[in-house]
């Protein structure tokens, strides 16, 4: 029931003709493990399932899965545009490739005319992500499709937020997934994974250029530990969702919280989810500072760190760091996130309630 963890960077032939013909299809036989590993590939099989795509490919983070991708795909002198509020590396490798001649707009509304005007004869690929990182809003991701699909425009979407379970973007024509595999789908705070969905033709272009020339391969061992995650996916999404969004309510009726930013709470809720994660976010009314840290100092149940999707709950705000970065990515400087884990809803709720009690 449990696949065998395949503890091997290599594997032996038993003709020299025979490696040969292994190597001129390495996407899909076991040379060497920088290449394919049977316990990874067992991974990418789920994953391509799980996404109703035709290949995945497995990475040893989720950054890794993004370069890979962008690498794999794109040549100097391309454009790339940024639909939606952008997890922050993404950008900060785009800021790299410009080195290479790789051009970049981000279009932090996401509305579909905005995406539009920012095409360039030259723009290859919309890299997508719903609901954006830190404000949590969400794209309407059949209209950018249309768009990107009547100007012949590759299609990505950052899927880590939703997971396949409530967000299925290949059914919706998007070309490519992207997963931090980090968060959800490992989902136990013990592994650093990352992946790539899509078809065949892109993929065997991401691995030979994008990914077994960046190097950044997922251990046997790791991919064993996210098959476990993914066992209880189901379970661990469901309790996200209902304990995300009953810590969500509450903050939204408190007196010292002016906005909660979680899609199941918007004006107009998105259709495309089946589900909502546990994270998002909410602005203290106050704009100080240190009324930010006393908040964050004050939690217990909440742990303070970066990432999410862990079964314990974590707390953090971009005012760790620099103000004008803060400034310049439209963030509201009381902005405070949660990842709302696997705890009873009522005992998170106290929790905020007295952290919260204590601002005067
Ligand atoms: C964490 C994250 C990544 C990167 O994943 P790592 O495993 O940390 O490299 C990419 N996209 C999103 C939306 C993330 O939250």
């Amino acid at each position: 029931m449990s696949p065998p963890i395949v503890q091997s960077s290599l594997f032996a032939f038993p003709t020299l003709q025979a490696l040969s013909e292994a190597q001129a299809e390495e996407h899909r036989r076991f040379v060497y493990s920088r290449g394919q590993n049977p316990t990874v590939e067992a991974l990418e099989r789920q994953l391509a399932a799980l996404e109703r795509g035709s290949v995945a490919k497995a990475f040893g983070s989720g950054m890794a899965a993004v370069s890979a991708t962008i690498i794999g795909l794109l040549e100097g002198g391309d454009h790339i545009v940024f639909v939606n509020q952008t997890y922050g590396p993404t950008l900060q490798l785009a800021e790299l490739l410009s080195r290479f001649g790789v051009e970049h707009t981000v279009v932090a509304s996401g509305v579909p005319d905005e995406v539009a005007a920012a095409l360039r004869p030259n723009t290859r690929m919309l890299w997508m992500e719903s609901p954006g990182t830190m404000l949590f809003g969400t794209l309407d991701l059949r209209s950018l499709v249309d768009l990107a699909q009547s100007r012949d425009l590759l299609t990505c979407l950052d899927n880590s937020w939703a997971t396949p379970l409530f967000l299925k973007p290949i059914e919706l024509g998007i070309d490519l997934v992207v997963h931090a595999g980090s968060k959800y789908l490992a989902g136990h705070s013990d592994v650093l994974s990352g992946a790539v969905i899509g078809p065949e033709g892109l993929m065997e272009q991401i691995f030979y250029r994008g990914y077994m020339l960046l190097g950044a391969s997922l251990s046997p061992f790791d991919a064993w530990l996210q098959i476990r995650g993914l066992r209880t996916l189901p379970l661990r999404l469901q309790q996200h969702h209902e304990g995300g969004l009953r810590v969500a309510e509450f903050l939204a009726q408190h007196p010292a919280v002016e906005r909660v930013y979680h899609p199941g709470l918007a004006a107009i809720p998105p259709t495309e989810f089946r589900g909502y994660s546990g994270l998002f976010s909410f602005a203290l009314g106050s704009n100080r500072r240190e009324d930010v840290h006393s908040v964050v100092d004050a939690l217990r149940r909440f742990r303070i760190g970066v990432s999410w999707g862990g079964p314990e709950s974590l707390v953090y705000s971009p005012q760790s760091g620099d103000p004008e970065e803060l400034r310049a990515r439209g963030l509201p400087p009381g902005l405070i996130r949660l990842s709302v884990g696997l705890e009873s809803p009522p005992s998170l709720i106290e929790d905020l309630e007295q952290a919260l009690g204590g601002l005067r």
